[in-house]
């Protein structure tokens, strides 16, 4: 059976189950649905149409299409958890298309040949601040020079990234792929001043002269417990770990046998990195079951493949050197962990904890109108806008799900926000057209076509290097995978 390039979508009520009759002679009527995958990326990427311009071979227009709302396709092709691809119809039919995978080719193909983003901007004679290098700062910036503004970064630390240098590890994200894609936006016109940590709202407004202000400073607080100790051993927070390898500091001294504390990603990030560190025991200690666990399930199963033992349903009780008494747990009907009053020993040199982080909001304390929820998120409104006028705020810092694809979106999203606020006007999107959800498809032609699996590197290799560990399609699977695309 022939496979078309793009489905015909029905208004609703026709049948297609037995194409015979008035189906034959019907002529197919063609209406803008938004499709699952747009509908779901937190970027706001138009999935379709750079799938479109891939499918036909044009993988430039294709990353042109792409950067519009991305400035990081082979970051996201590779750290995004995709849920386009949960929400993807061609899942009902056999397997997502995978989108992440065309992404990244489309990504590395860019950086391999130097494309830059096409778009035509007269300057506006604004000048924005944008407080925070990680990728929430990142895409602000890239979208206000995109809009004709001027951008200068203030970044506390000596790199920019954020958490995508100083959190993900390089088994995930490689850094020339990471420092290639922050260049492009550098080379666009922005300004980074490193090591330059804001402490001054006011005095940014008032004295240096910035039209507007984006903050996006993340959250790099390490959560604490207490946990009754007798001479306890090393205690060490995940985030700093995590960074300490990545400044090129001392490395950390581990020694033989890890428990990290945590079921967030965080958790397997950095059992997976005391592996690669030469730890012989990497346990993590979680007090729910894999079920309940924040970190997606592919991260406790590329954990488990590379050696990290995972001991679901414990909590830690006391600590006695390197003796750990646990705690085991059940679910109650609530889906709350509770205490069973039984308990175990687990041994360990170093406990590594990884509850989460907070966001450092002191240099916003006195900023009059700023509102700081009690759990320490700052409050914006729906333009983005913190309760200071000209001050907005994104990404980990402000109330939402804290991925790289909610940063890079909120980043846009408040880019469109103050080049509307500095124009006078206010930024309205347009309303979304009704969602093409799969009943709505016409999918008889479509053959059968297996998803293209990423190449793995082996366990080996994995349990002692920092090389990625998924590969890349080659440019035959990459035109195949966006082939599959319904639309
Ligand atoms: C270990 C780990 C793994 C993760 N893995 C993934 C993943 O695979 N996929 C995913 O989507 N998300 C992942 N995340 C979450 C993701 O990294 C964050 O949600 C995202 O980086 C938030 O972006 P941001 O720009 O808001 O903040 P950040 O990335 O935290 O960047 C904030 C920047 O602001 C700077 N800064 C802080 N204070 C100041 C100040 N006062 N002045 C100037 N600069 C300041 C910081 O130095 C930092 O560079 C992970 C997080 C961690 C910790
Ligand atoms: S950024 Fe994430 S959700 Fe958006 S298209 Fe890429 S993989 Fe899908």
């Amino acid at each position: 059976m022939k496979q078309l390039p793009y489905a015909i979508t029905l208004d609703p009520g026709t049948s297609v189950s037995n194409m015979t009759g008035s189906w034959r002679s019907e002529k197919p009527v063609y209406l803008d649905r938004i499709p699952p995958c747009n509908n779901t990326c937190a970027a706001g990427e138009d999935i379709q149409d750079w799938l479109l311009h891939a499918e036909e071979g044009n993988y430039q227009a294709a990353w042109q299409s792409l950067v519009v709302n991305n400035p990081m396709p082979a970051v996201m092709g590779r750290v995004c958890y995709h849920p386009c691809e949960t929400a993807c119809n061609r899942g009902q039919l056999d397997e997502a298309v995978s989108i992440h995978s065309v992404e990244r080719f489309l990504g590395d193909e860019a950086l391999k040949h130097g494309w830059k983003p096409n778009f035509k901007a007269s300057s506006t004679g604004k000048h924005v601040l944008v407080i925070g290098a990680g990728p929430s700062g990142l895409s602000a910036a890239y979208h206000l020079t995109r809009l004709g503004h001027k951008v200068t970064i203030h970044e506390a630390g000596p790199m920019a990234g954020g958490m995508m240098r100083f959190g993900i590890p390089k088994y995930r994200l490689p850094r020339e792929i990471l420092d290639g894609e922050i260049q492009r936006i550098i080379d666009m016109g922005v300004t980074v001043k490193l090591n330059t940590k804001a402490d001054n709202i006011e005095h940014v407004f008032k004295e240096d002269g910035f039209d507007a202000v984006f903050v996006a400073v993340g959250a790099h607080l390490a959560k604490r417990v207490n946990i009754p100790a007798h001479q306890a051993g090393r205690i060490l927070d995940a985030a700093s770990v995590l960074r300490d390898i990545e400044t090129g500091a001392e490395p950390p001294q581990l020694g033989r046998r890890v428990i990290v504390y945590g079921g967030g990603n965080t958790a397997m990030d950095v059992a997976r990195t005391a592996r690669r560190l030469g730890v012989d025991e990497a346990m993590i200690v979680y007090r729910r079951s894999r079920k309940e666990m924040p970190a997606h399930d592919f991260e406790a199963t590329e954990a488990e493949e590379e050696g990290v033992l995972i001991h679901w349903l414990r909590t830690i009780k006391q600590i006695d050197e390197t003796t750990f008494t646990v705690e085991k747990m059940e679910i109650d009907e609530d889906g709350r962990p509770q205490p069973t009053g039984e308990f175990e020993e687990l041994e360990a040199d170093t406990l590594i904890l990884a509850l989460g982080q907070d966001v450092d909001t002191t240099f916003l304390d006195e900023v009059p109108g700023v509102e700081i929820e009690s759990d320490g998120v700052v409050q914006v409104d729906a333009h983005m806008m913190t309760g200071r006028d000209g001050l907005f705020a994104g990404g980990d810092m402000v109330p939402s799900e804290r991925t790289v694809t909610v940063a890079i979106g909120h980043g846009k999203k408040a880019a469109r926000n103050i080049d509307a606020w500095l124009r006078g006007s206010s930024y309205d999107p347009a309303e979304k057209h009704e969602l093409a959800e799969f009943e709505k498809l016409n999918t008889w032609y479509y053959e059968d076509a297996p998803k293209t699996q990423q190449p793995q590197l082996d366990v080996i290799r994995r349990q002692s290097s920092f090389d990625e560990v998924i590969g890349e399609l080659d440019e035959n699977n990459a035109l195949f995978e966006a082939r599959r695309c319904l639309s």
